[in-house]
């Protein structure tokens, strides 16, 4: 028989303000209306947020001393991928620049040729390692991309791969198909595209890939490729993701948010005079410190787009080259010490509007009922996530109300419950 669960006296609860409840996303500027009081949560056994007191009939898990927020959704990463690569860290830490590094065949190329000589179950095997990492450090949804198939062939194996590597974990995952990610070898820019629109079709039908994505830059794709890959979306009724103003400036915000993009991601190199462009659009701001801080990047006017009201959002760019980070509360550490931002931004963007970039909001991203009770305990105050860099604050991480990863120092508070 089994019995609502109250997660019961913790010290913090993170909850939206009560006008937001319902809300799919929201302005970074009302990040500061998001409360941390103390309080209990109920579960109920269709592994639900049921309701905010814990009456007679729950089983109580003692969360004493502990933060309960929602879990944390990684919506910008590259698994599945295979191997490292450690040796372009030391060249870049010595000074070359990623270009440089691309144009001699390391970066997306050498991750392709790493992919299309591995067996799947290699493949799958760090991705679900990876994943497992992921959890124990909150993350309870995340996204998928392709992106080293680099051929139509290789671009519908990784999608395939993604898709299994979806079925065996724990976590929901949000598959993209970052079908424009280099130029393959032998094509252009607008001859390959050519090749992705011929391969929508197969993509649609036989992958589970709920966005488009693409990657602006010198050593990749223009604005002109965005523009038509945002028309691609519409046409399949896909969503529109966009890699731009990572390494330099081509003006893209605009031209993505008028190709329909649900998200404009990196923004290293953005022009505070774009930000208007966002303000009041649906299409959100995801910013990657992790690979900022490893690719020694500028840093993007995170603060004015804050401040102005954009929906922001933060993730790690998991990624065998420029950000092999796998921690959410790190990248947290990192968006408050390199934006200036509050403990309660770099949450907002972890949880709520980090669902909405991967079309999951309505179900994840905060404690409200009815939304799923994908719940983490922090062993700290949430204000010591960013403080205590490198800490993982994560006690315990609850997947649809069930307990799916329990630190051994904080088990006694589940075998109590029963
Ligand atoms: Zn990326």
């Amino acid at each position: 028989m089994s019995a609502p669960i109250a997660l019961s006296g913790a010290a913090e609860l993170l909850r939206l303000p009560p006008d937001a409840e319902s809300a799919e996303r929201l302005p970074q500027s009302r990040a500061g209306e998001l409360t941390l009081e103390p309080g209990d949560v109920v579960v109920s056994d269709e592994g639900l947020i049921a309701g905010f007191e814990a009456d007679s009939s729950c089983r109580r898990v003692d969360c004493a001393g502990l933060s309960v927020l929602p879990g944390l959704v990684d919506c910008h990463t590259h698994l599945p991928f295979v191997g490292w690569r450690a040796q372009e860290y030391a060249r870049r830490v010595a000074g070359e620049p990623y270009e440089a590094i691309a144009r001699s065949g390391g970066g997306i190329r050498a991750s392709a040729r790493a992919l299309a000589d591995a067996a799947d179950t290699q493949v799958l095997d760090q991705a679900r390692a990876l994943a497992a990492e992921m959890l124990r450090h909150g993350t309870t949804a995340f996204e998928a991309k392709s992106g080293y198939g680099l051929s139509v062939a290789g671009e519908l194996r990784a999608l395939r791969l993604a898709g299994e590597l979806a079925a065996g974990v724990e976590q929901p995952v949000a598959v993209t198909a970052l079908l424009a990610h280099a130029i393959p070898d032998g094509h252009t820019a607008a001859g390959w595209m050519d090749e992705v629109e011929g391969m929508l079709g197969a993509v649609c039908a036989h992958t589970r890939a709920q966005a488009l994505d693409i990657f602006v830059e010198s050593v990749a794709f223009s604005n002109d490729e965005l523009t038509r890959m945002g028309a691609l979306a519409r046409e399949h009724g896909l969503a529109l993701r966009a890699h731009v103003e990572q390494l330099s400036s081509y003006g893209s915000v605009p031209v993505a948010v008028a190709a329909g993009a649900r998200s404009v991601d990196h923004l290293s190199c953005m022009p505070a005079a774009d930000i208007p462009a966002l303000v009041g659009t649906e299409c959100a701001a995801v910013l990657l410190p992790g690979a900022e801080f490893i690719g020694a990047e500028h840093t993007p006017p995170a603060r004015e787009l804050a401040d102005a009201g954009v929906v922001c959002a933060l993730a790690t760019d998991l990624n065998p080259g420029t950000s092999p980070i796998v921690s959410l509360p790190l990248i947290a550490g990192l968006a408050v010490r390199r934006y200036g931002w509050t403990v309660k931004e770099a949450l907002l963007a972890l949880t709520l509007n980090a669902a909405w970039v991967i079309g999951r909001s309505r179900e994840l991203g905060a404690l409200t009922v009815g939304r799923r009770a994908d719940v983490l305990l922090l062993d700290c105050p949430a204000g010591h996530i960013p403080y205590r860099f490198g800490h993982n604050p994560v006690a315990a991480v609850l997947v649809a109300g069930v307990p799916v990863w329990v630190r051994e120092d904080h088990r006694w508070r589940f075998e109590g419950s029963a």
